[in-house]
């Protein structure tokens, strides 16, 4: 192939892009050459490293091709720029985890896809033209090849201001961001490589190393850290805005090209990424939900189009006054079930799993595991058939010899008594992880037993309701050991979009009870200043338009919105159906105060909302409805003598 050289030169796997003229963009074709290559060289003992150039003194690659992307997507065909991005990622995955040393040259333009194949080799080398960026938010993508592991874990929040800047890195500035390792003068690198081919140790590239020219990242990172800190996209814009300096000026010019839906998106996919269950893989499937949107449901095709084939650079993003609904972000990334990237050729694990509690949210997180391979057994003492769930006829048979068993069950007493008969029936050193809402003493209790037992438990309640569990988009807020953690995070990817390690058992059902009681009060008072409002003559759409964008909002508003017709469509729209029963409300809320009295904290919101809903479910008409439906209950009864 003529835009690629690749051939073995003496002990070194040699890989040049060449195709200067195009800034040596990455064609599919020279994709697949690669991972052939690495497929290759990876067994090969003549092959000590691999060490990848480019000709001309321009780029080292200044993105992914795109243009055929373009004329297939506009032509309503996704699947070849599909196909394009799951094989690219395959790739950047293998160079991450290579079991060689990956040296890369990195002059001029390293963008985007040349990120991928540049940035996740062991040694980095820029020199004094590298410029390198992840722009693609430009373009109406996100940064993808595995570019947003890099960027979470950049110092502090220069990962969202990278991503959602596009901002170009000179050599100090890419080293101390993480995507380069070594400084060293281009007129040395054509010697550089003819050492390494002739067997020199890619150590000796340290030594070649020099000082630099100072960057100017790592002067700003404390603005960048003050205004990049918000949890949406929003927060970033108006933390900016509210700054007359010049570099949030300058900054704001950047994002102002950029697609707003593509930014949101972006500080969202860092802000899941960030944390200890970070992987490449991790990474490149997250990306992947986006980019397997980005044609159809994204700004992509516009951004090419206003960039690359009109050139008029006047896209016409979706969100242009930069304020993107939580629900469009999630959207996009949502798990893509069948379609989810896989990057082992290998079939998925084939763990066994016991599902105990196969009600309402049980059974379709258990659908869920058996679609994506998993060989699942269920047990429930009322629902008898379950989607790719074998039945079985208790508890212990579920779990008989079963890696991981999950229980969803009503509360911890019945925990109790499951976990009793299935722990026995399951092997030394595999995991129970309950996903129910229970008392903490009970998932303490239960972590104790399975100690003892020489196996694991994870509480790892969750959130995201019928419909998140359904559709595998559940958050679970997990405790347990680091070693539990990571046996239950595949299963998590499975079942839902997030979940956060929280400490110790015990700590899930802490978390869960705590973000309930702040969602019972918030949308108490959600639906009492709706009903002021309405005796005030104020009309619900502009309080909303005002609220949601104020200090006053809240999930229970902006996502969750109380009133019917107002927000995005929720269980008001619906008859207040319940997405979230009032009666599922109060347990909650019980838990909390139970837990509150228990440890000797004072919650008198917590007490008062669990009081409204108590009233609310058992002495009014609460139970069945809503627990939103607490908006016309307060319309309907004025104020109280
Ligand atoms: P559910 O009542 O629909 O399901 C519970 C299932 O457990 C039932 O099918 C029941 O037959 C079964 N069960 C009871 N005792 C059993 C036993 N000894 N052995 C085997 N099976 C038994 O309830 P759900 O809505 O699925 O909720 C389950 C858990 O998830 C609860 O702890 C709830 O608080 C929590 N939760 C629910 C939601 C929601 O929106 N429904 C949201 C978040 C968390």
């Amino acid at each position: 192939m003529t835009d690629i050289h690749i051939r073995t030169t003496g002990v070194a796997g040699r890989i040049t892009l060449a195709r200067p003229q195009a800034l040596n963009a990455l064609t599919y074709e020279m994709c697949l050459a690669i991972e052939a290559a690495l497929d290759q060289w990876r067994a090969d003992p003549g092959v000590a490293h691999i060490v990848i150039d480019a000709e001309g003194d321009r780029a080292f690659c200044a993105g992914g091709d795109i243009a055929e992307m373009y004329q297939t997507g506009t032509a309503g065909d996704f699947t070849y720029g599909r196909r394009f991005w799951a094989d690219e990622y395959r790739l950047n995955a293998k160079i991450f985890n290579y079991p060689k040393p990956v040296v890369s040259f990195l002059q001029g333009f390293t963008m985007g896809g040349g990120v991928g194949i540049g940035c996740h080799g062991s040694h980095r080398i820029v020199g004094q033209s590298s410029k390198i960026a992840m722009p693609e938010c430009g373009i109406g993508l996100i940064p993808d090849v595995g570019g947003s592991l890099m960027l979470a874990l950049a110092p502090g929040r220069l990962g969202e201001y990278l991503g959602t800047t596009g901002a170009r890195m000179a050599a100090a500035d890419a080293i101390y961001a993480g995507f380069a390792d070594h400084h060293i003068d281009e007129a040395t690198w054509p010697d550089l490589i003819r050492a390494l081919e002739g067997g020199a140790a890619c150590d000796t590239l340290a030594e070649a190393a020099t000082e630099p020219p100072t960057g100017a990242l790592s002067s700003r990172q404390a603005q960048i850290d003050q205004h990049f800190g918000g949890e949406q996209l929003g927060d970033i814009t108006n933390s900016l805005g509210h700054d007359e300096g010049s570099f949030a000026e300058d900054t704001l010019a950047l994002m102002a090209r950029n697609s707003p839906l593509s930014m949101a998106c972006t500080v969202e996919l860092i802000h899941r990424l960030r944390g200890p269950s970070l992987s490449i893989a991790k990474a490149l499937g997250l990306e992947y939900r986006f980019t397997y949107r980005a044609m159809e449901h994204g700004d992509f095709l516009e951004g090419i189009r206003a960039a690359i084939i009109d050139k008029d650079r006047s896209p016409k993003w979706q969100y242009p006054d930069l304020s993107v609904p939580a629900a469009s972000v999630s959207k996009m990334l949502m798990p893509l079930g069948e379609n989810a990237l896989v990057l082992e050729e290998t079939p998925v694990n084939a763990l066994k799993i016991g599902f105990v509690g196969l009600g309402n949210m049980g059974a379709p997180m258990a659908a869920n595991l058996a679609r994506a391979g998993y060989v699942v057994a269920g047990y429930d003492t009322v629902v008898k058939e379950v989607t790719g769930v074998q039945m079985a006829n208790t508890a212990a048979a579920a779990a008989e010899g079963a890696d991981v068993v999950l229980t969803m069950l009503p509360n911890g007493d019945i925990l109790r008594t499951v976990a009793a008969e299935v722990l026995p029936a399951m092997a030394s050193g595999a995991l129970l992880l309950d996903c129910s809402t229970v008392d903490v003493d009970s998932a303490r209790a239960v972590a104790a037993v399975a100690a003892d037992n020489g196996q694991i438990f994870v509480d790892a309640p969750v959130s995201g309701g019928i419909g998140g569990a359904a559709a595998g988009t559940l958050t679970f807020m997990a405790g347990g050991s680091e070693a539990a953690f990571a046996k239950a995070q595949p299963l998590f990817e499975i079942m839902g979009q997030k979940a956060v390690h929280c400490g110790a058992a015990g700590a899930g059902q802490a978390a869960k009870i705590c973000n309930n009681m702040i969602l019972g009060a918030t949308m108490i008072a959600t639906c009492e200043a709706f009903a002021l409002a309405d005796k005030l003559g104020l009309d619900r759409a502009r309080m909303f338009d005002v609220v949601s964008t104020s200090s006053g909002y809240s999930w229970s508003m902006n996502a969750y919105c109380p009133a019917p017709g107002v927000g995005p469509q929720s269980p008001a729209d619906n008859g207040y159906q319940p997405g979230f029963a009032a009666e599922l409300m109060l347990k909650d809320l019980r838990l909390s105060q139970q837990a509150a009295e228990a440890v000797g904290a004072d919650t008198p919101m917590g007490a008062q909302a669990m009081e409204l809903y108590r009233q609310f479910v058992e002495d009014e008409d609460g139970l069945g409805l809503d627990f939103s439906a607490m908006l016309p209950r307060f319309v309907k009864q004025g104020r109280p003598e």
